[in-house]
């Protein structure tokens, strides 16, 4: 076990240091997605390999299809300790409408705001250039301090995360023996405010469906066959209807099988952050939380599924009046899933209620779309306990470990190719406006964040 407290106060010292060289690569325009920025992107690459040479690390420019990526491996201090995967990326959006912008985009600069507080300001500084480097340069107070690292670290970095990763899975795939680590470590995420730390644990999975009911063999008049006829539109609403109870839970058979309630604690803490129905659907023009009754909208975004009708069509719905049944009728519908909820299982569900309720002259098509498990972290993972002890010790207030609704597709790609679990740890706030002219990211989050990395290293290690 080290004492961090020197590594910490050299973190302190080289804040100058470290402001440069993430300058440095701030300057670099790595924009992903126009063919025009490719040379920049490989010097993006270029510039973290040499700087991670410098570091210690065995670092390589891996060629793909697209962009490089950049691999780095260093040996930890000890062979108990963890192996982990660091990921992050170097690439960055484009910078119109460039008149929007108060600075030029790739001349970083620090600003002061007022009361105190500092921004680092230019595309790339939050997303995502100066959250990898919050990690890259707590490596660098350690071995300035120590000579090694307190565990076996791999760093890899891609060059086209903001043109939808087409290189990533087919880099996993044939080098997974290389990048298989104990666990995952993704920065690419936010604080839940500007004192509060907050790791993500959980990331929900997705179900899509399409289904097509069909009655007739043609549209027909309203007023010949009205009363008779089956009506497909009429079927597939009282279908979907039906999906929901009164009480928000969802009726299919088996639906809750790997949902679990969540812990008292956790939810404790996510009262703690002030977040009521009212504040949450506000931002929306809403109030009034949908979906399962007594359930905060916390727990109804991060920890609970749903079912959701996305799209539905059928019969006439242009301009004036057609009095006519239709042949058919459409809908899409989605699952967002939690804990082990088999998305394979759910599917199988939903088709058997929807046949059991067509009637027997007509019928029904399915087209899948798409199928993904939940990933989370037990809440009582000891990495996960870790990691927000050494957040807590850094910031002003304790970390809360929180859900994020949608998905992050690294994450499930290193559960599913690499077997590997990912602690979902950065410093970003919401007003950082990535992707937007203007993108910042706070003094406070380089600094603390480079700290937060000394602190979870150490942590992880014992
Ligand atoms: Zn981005």
């Amino acid at each position: 076990m080290t004492d961090i407290t020197p590594v910490l106060a050299r973190a302190d010292e080289n804040l100058p240091s470290s402001l440069d060289k993430l300058f440095e690569l701030l300057r670099i325009k790595s924009i992903s997605t126009d063919p025009a920025f490719k040379g920049e992107c490989r010097k993006g690459a270029e510039w973290l390999t040499d700087y991670l040479g410098t570091l210690g690390f065995d670092a390589s420019v891996r060629d793909t299809p697209g962009h490089p990526m950049v691999v780095a491996h260093h040996a930890g201090a000890s062979a108990d300790a963890p192996h982990l995967l660091f990921y992050g990326h170097y690439d960055v959006q484009p910078v119109d409408p460039i008149e929007l912008w108060e600075n030029d985009p790739f001349e970083p600069a620090i600003k002061d705001v007022g009361n105190g507080r500092k921004i680092l300001t230019g595309r790339g500084t939050a997303d995502d250039k100066g959250q990898l480097m919050t990690f890259v340069e707590a490596c660098r107070a350690y071995k300035d301090v120590v000579g090694s690292l307190p565990c076996r670290i791999t760093i890899l970095f891609e060059g086209e995360e903001e043109s939808g990763s087409p290189s990533l899975k087919p880099f996993l795939e044939a080098n997974a023996d290389e990048l298989r680590a104990d666990y995952a470590l993704v920065c690419d995420t936010s604080m839940w405010d500007r004192d509060t730390p907050a790791v993500a644990s959980a990331l929900r999975g997705l179900v899509g469906e399409e289904i097509v009911v069909s009655a007739a063999d043609r549209d027909l008049h309203s007023g010949l066959f009205g009363g008779a006829a089956a009506n497909p539109i009429h079927i597939l609403t009282s279908i979907l209807a039906g999906l929901h109870d009164e009480t928000g839970r969802i009726t299919l058979d088996g639906f809750y099988d790997g949902v679990e309630e969540t812990p008292e604690n956790v939810k404790a803490s996510w009262e703690t952050l002030g977040t009521t129905a009212e504040s949450f659907l506000g931002e929306v023009g809403l109030s009034i939380p949908s979906g399962e009754k007594g359930r905060s909208v916390l727990e109804l975004t991060w920890a609970r599924p749903t079912a959701e009708i996305n799209g539905i069509w059928g019969g006439y719905t242009g301009e004036g009046f057609k009095t006519v049944i239709a042949a058919k009728a459409s809908a899409k519908v989605s699952f967002r899933l939690v804990g082990t909820q088999d998305p394979a299982a759910i599917r199988e569900s939903f088709r058997a209620y929807v046949r059991s309720n067509i009637p027997g002259d007509c019928s029904v098509e399915f087209h899948p779309h798409g199928g993904s498990p939940a990933i989370h972290l037990a809440y009582d993972s000891p990495a996960l306990t870790k990691a927000k002890t050494a957040l807590s010790d850094e910031w002003p207030k304790p970390a809360v470990v929180i859900g994020m609704g949608g998905s992050i597709p690294i994450v499930g790609d290193f559960q599913k190719m690499l077997g590997m679990e990912s602690l979902l740890v950065g410093f970003g706030l919401s007003d950082d406006r990535i992707h937007s002219p203007n993108e910042k990211y706070e003094l406070t989050s380089y600094h603390k964040g480079i700290r937060s990395w000394i602190r979870i290293l150490e942590a992880l290690a014992k």
